[in-house]
């Protein structure tokens, strides 16, 4: 699939120009993260990656996924949940479902009355921000479904 090589390429230039090893494990690690975009926790992508790596760890994936964040290659948020990761590294704000827990990737709006507004209050010099949304998700709003979480129908 021309597609696919085209990306591996893409993530190949992207860690040797950071200096990065590329090691397999943290190839496959990293694809892992990049193929969801349900912000997973280190023990998801543990599941997912023993799947092509059998005899990987979960504290193996942990400290690979740590290297791949402080190389800025993903991002980590620390959420009540847990630590999640980001396969997506463009500048995005996120809307998490307080009903089933799932952070969805919002187009970050570059709001600058908000900058200036914060500026003027504060006196900071304000050179980015991010918005946090909190709701119910699409699945989540339809009458009758079930909450992945509690498993109770939802009114
Ligand atoms: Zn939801
Ligand atoms: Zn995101």
């Amino acid at each position: 699939m021309i597609t696919k090589n085209v990306a591996a390429l893409a993530l190949d230039a992207t860690l040797h120009a950071r200096g990065l090893r590329l090691t397999r494990q943290r190839r496959i690690i990293l694809e892992v993260v990049r193929a969801t975009d349900a912000h997973p926790t280190a023990a998801l992508v543990y599941r997912r990656v023993r799947r092509r790596l059998p005899r990987v760890s979960l504290a193996t994936v942990y400290r690979n996924l740590r290297t791949l964040a402080a190389e800025g290659v993903l991002t980590e948020r620390a959420d009540p949940s847990g630590v999640r990761f980001d396969g997506n590294t463009a500048s995005h704000d996120h809307f998490t479902c307080v009903a089933c827990g799932r952070i969805y990737d919002v187009p970050a709006r570059a709001d600058r009355a908000v900058r200036a507004r914060v500026a003027s209050r504060t006196g900071f010099e304000v050179l980015n921000h991010r918005t946090e949304f909190y709701g119910r998700c699409g699945a989540c709003r339809r009458p009758g479904g079930r909450s992945p979480v509690t498993g109770q129908r939802r009114k």
